[in-house]
């Protein structure tokens, strides 16, 4: 089975892959406005400062969309499928895109809470995931 992707972070997102392998989930914080946003950006999006700082974040956060992939997008991803892509709202506010683990496919929902944990791809290298902390008993 081929190896699952690995981050490739550059100078704009090398703080959040050192973040994961750290366990910590981090995301850029204005020190002007003091709002968070999520994808990295040179300017905060909420009032235009350049000054932005990573922050650690409480790893809350509530399932704003999902998907279920039944069709693995390359052979890499065949041994995991079905699994779940979520746009995870953390309570903080930005809005990130992982797999939601740890739970049936089914069970996922729109709304549902979700704790960030993560998943180690190889050697020091760590991948942000979120898991359902109101799992259905089943
Ligand atoms: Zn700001």
């Amino acid at each position: 089975m081929s190896e699952r992707p690995q981050p490739n972070p550059d100078p704009a997102t090398a703080p959040y892959w050192t973040g994961a392998s750290q366990r910590q989930l981090v995301m850029p914080q204005c020190e002007a406005c003091e709002a968070f946003h999520f994808y990295p950006r040179t300017l905060c999006p909420h009032c235009g400062s350049q000054a932005i700082r990573w922050s650690p974040v409480s790893g809350f956060g509530s399932i704003y969309s999902m998907t279920v992939v039944h069709r693995a997008p390359s052979p890499a991803f065949e041994g995991l499928v079905p699994y779940v892509v979520g746009l995870v709202a953390l309570d903080e506010g930005p809005h990130l895109m992982s797999n939601i683990v740890n739970c049936e496919p089914a069970d996922v929902h729109i709304g549902q809470k979700v704790l960030a944990t993560f998943l180690e791809l190889s050697d020091g290298v760590a991948l942000p995931v979120f898991e359902p902390i109101d799992k259905k008993s089943s």
